[in-house]
């Protein structure tokens, strides 16, 4: 007798990814316990996904905040394709390199600030935040300081999963029970004005000006706190995305600017999120005025399409590199992978021809912004918060006081799960539901999303028993 077909395919890969996938992020004793099962995404083109039970969902979060040109691009398929054939792989170690990986180092420093000539390559966010920690002990090695070797980061900060990169990140839920951080990584506030700022005895907020100057010197007291001769550097990124979407006060970049300049501290922009045209701008060091000395790159480098980060080295920091003796004993196997590297080069292309950078400032992120605005009144909104296609709708408890529900989160899951369950991914964060769509979204999409979010705003209410 044939055997059975196989009917119920999403049934079997649930099956599956229970018994043998260990995911990331993931509670695994209630998948064990049978809560449903993830959910299998199976196809994808320009700002929707398909899932394998045959729903559509528009894609609010661009996959993990990368799929910057949009899913399905033949371009990028091609160019993979090509250099598989010429070169799939060869390494870039002791003094060996690939035509891909020094055309698109030449690209990155065209795009890249002012003063940023050198690459670094490795294969995700959280790789290239561990290259910037030992670039950075390097550095004052060959300064002749070694004492210079703390670090000071931000609370909600994300900065990747691994040791280093978990330690410069400030999500506590990371560190505890894993011995993280680990010694010389210090947080500090970040510039998160909702929960951060003051209110005084007659009920006025303090201004998001001050505030932003407020969360700036946070950093300075922990700078004459630890000593200016052993802090190595600050890192932040420039709108903290995994950690809620903070767009900071336009006070802020300035004073860290002038804080690190006067005490002879690093700047660190970790770009991973806001890089290559996410902010409208290729970099958002440029409208926030950061001149950063070292910038991390993944995520949008390659729209997603393939794993590559990036890490680029200013000038001031690449001289000193380059006199020291003995070599930088550090790297990857796959650092600048002639395929990744390739694909990187169509994608910035493919940037550029579809003019997504001017797009996204001229045309669409005033629109998002715009359209989140409508949402601001709806009785569970608290703030709505957005700079280029990055946006947050922060669901409160209390409005006037600023008061989250309780416990925190709770909330922004119920939403999700409606989000999902409607056909538009939004991800919770606490109870901030983020958006990162696509930069290729359209003005009617946008309107999609906005009708599908407040929706979905509705059902959340309800669940509440809260009047809309
Ligand atoms: C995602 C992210 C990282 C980590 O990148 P991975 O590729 O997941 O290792 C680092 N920094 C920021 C700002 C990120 O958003």
């Amino acid at each position: 007798m044939p055997s059975e077909p196989i009917r119920n395919t999403t049934a079997r890969w649930r099956a599956l990814d229970v018994r043998h996938h260990l995911s990331p992020f993931a509670d695994y004793k209630t998948l064990k316990q049978g809560d449903g099962g993830s959910r299998i995404i199976t196809e994808a083109k320009g700002v929707y996904l398909t899932d394998s039970e045959g729903q559509t969902l528009l894609d609010g979060m661009a996959g993990l905040w990368c799929v910057n040109v949009g899913y399905g691009r033949q371009e990028l398929a091609e160019a993979a394709y090509r250099q598989m054939l010429e070169l799939p792989y060869y390494n870039t170690f002791f003094k060996t390199a690939t035509p891909p990986a020094v055309e698109l180092s030449e690209k990155l420093a065209e795009i890249a600030p002012e003063g940023m000539n050198r690459v670094f390559y490795g294969s995700s966010g959280s790789e290239s935040n561990d290259t910037v920690v030992r670039l950075v002990r390097r550095y004052w090695n060959l300064r002749g300081q070694p004492e210079k070797n703390h670090f000071i980061s931000r609370t909600h900060a994300y900065h990747g999963s691994t040791m280093a990169s978990a330690s410069l990140g400030g999500m506590p839920f990371m560190q505890e029970g894993f011995g993280l951080p680990l010694p010389g990584f210090h947080h500090v506030m970040p510039p998160y004005w909702l929960d951060f700022a003051e209110r005084d005895d007659d009920g006025t907020d303090e201004s998001p000006a001050d505030f932003g100057l407020r969360a700036a010197r946070a950093v300075e007291e922990k700078i004459l706190e630890i000593g200016a001769d052993k802090v190595a550097a600050f890192i932040g990124e420039p709108i903290q995305g995994a950690g809620g979407v903070i767009v900071p006060p336009e006070t802020y970049w300035p004073e860290i600017q002038r804080i690190c300049a006067r005490h002879d501290v690093l700047l660190i922009a970790d770009e991973v999120i806001c890089g290559f045209g996410r902010t409208g701008y290729w970099f958002a060091s440029e409208p926030f005025g950061i001149k950063p000395d070292l910038m991390t790159l993944a995520k949008g480098i390659t729209s997603g399409y393939i794993p590559l980060s990036a890490v680029m080295v200013s000038d001031r920091i690449g001289e000193v590199l380059e006199s020291g003796e003995g070599e930088f004993a550090h790297g990857y196997t796959y650092s600048g992978h002639p395929v990744a590297c390739a694909v990187a080069l169509a994608n910035i292309a493919l940037i550029e021809s579809d003019g997504l950078v001017e797009k996204v400032r001229e045309e669409t992120a005033p629109y998002l912004a715009e359209r989140l605005q409508s949402l601001a009144g709806h009785p569970l909104v608290g703030q709505v918060r957005s700079f280029g296609l990055l946006g947050a709708v922060e669901l409160v408890e209390d409005k006037a006081r600023r008061k989250h529900f309780e416990p925190i989160g709770r909330v922004g899951t119920l939403c999700r799960d409606h989000c999902f369950a409607n056909g538009l991914v939004m991800r919770a964060v606490r109870d901030g539901m983020v958006l990162s769509p696509p930069l290729i979204i359209e003005k009617p999409q946008i309107d999609e999303l906005i009708d599908k979010a407040r929706i979905c705003l509705d059902l959340t209410a309800q669940d509440l028993g809260i009047a809309i």
